[in-house]
């Protein structure tokens, strides 16, 4: 069984504090690679992995993490993506995504290493906030597409909705419901597959189906809508249907 798009918390670390974050508060925390490894065991062929926090770009670890468990799964996937608030221009951690882009099958349907800039109201309120410049971000942006242009770039256009339409969600936080959307994904791409499949950094599976909701039904600490369902139990329930 493939599948369409695997999740991975890979990090809570973040530079930033935006208003509209559903990720919750950031945390000194790093995925749990014992989460990762029977999941790519499992899946013949992930589409896609998309990696949240988290700002991915503050954690080489998370990043060597990530790489290093795909590497000796040998696992077999399309591509990679993520979106980052641009503030960081770190070579070790693009390396490390330059080493993952060199294992992804693009001759198959992947487009190996995508990253997204984030560029909307809230993410300039914090830059603000921070000193940080738009310049700066450009600036990143363009020196990423110089030194690693294996990768395919998105840079955000600018969002200037503001308003706040709160549900009580997010680590305990308020959030505006714009974001809580679901990814606008193609599911056809993947036909009768396993859409998604997401795991935070505590390796737990996310009951959420394609989006990052967070509330932990378990614990009830707010760090993920988590079930406690075993691995096996959940692809078994998958087959069934
Ligand atoms: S939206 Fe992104 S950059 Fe902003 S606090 Fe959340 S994880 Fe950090």
């Amino acid at each position: 069984m493939d599948l369409g798009i695997l999740g991975i918390e890979a990090t809570r670390r973040c530079n930033y504090r935006c208003k509209h974050c559903y990720l919750g508060d950031a945390q000194q925390l790093d995925l749990n690679p014992d989460a990762l490894r029977p999941i790519l065991d499992y899946f013949p062929y992930i589409h896609q992995i998309s990696l949240y926090g988290g700002e991915t770009m503050t954690s080489p670890t998370a990043v060597k993490i990530v790489r290093d468990v795909l590497r000796e799964s040998k696992a077999h996937f399309g591509g990679l993506s993520l979106v980052t608030n641009g503030s960081i221009y770190n070579k070790e951690i693009l390396d490390t995504l330059g080493d993952i882009h060199e294992m992804s099958d693009k001759q198959r349907d992947g487009e190996g290493v995508q990253i997204t800039f984030s560029n909307d109201y809230y993410h300039r309120l914090e830059e603000k906030r921070l000193g940080i410049t738009r310049a700066q971000i450009w600036g990143n942006y363009q020196k990423m597409r110089e030194t690693h242009p294996q990768f395919t770039y998105e840079y955000r256009k600018f969002e200037p909705r503001k308003e706040l339409l709160v549900f009580p969600i997010g680590r305990g936080k308020l959030i505006a419901s714009p974001y809580l959307r679901a990814p606008n994904l193609d599911f056809t791409l993947y036909g009768n597959k396993l859409e998604c499949f997401t795991i935070n950094a505590k390796g737990k599976a996310i009951k959420s189906n394609c989006s990052t909701t967070y509330f932990d039904a378990d614990t009830g600490d707010n760090y993920g809508d988590v079930t406690t369902t075993p691995l096996q139990d959940i692809f078994a329930k998958h087959l069934e249907q």
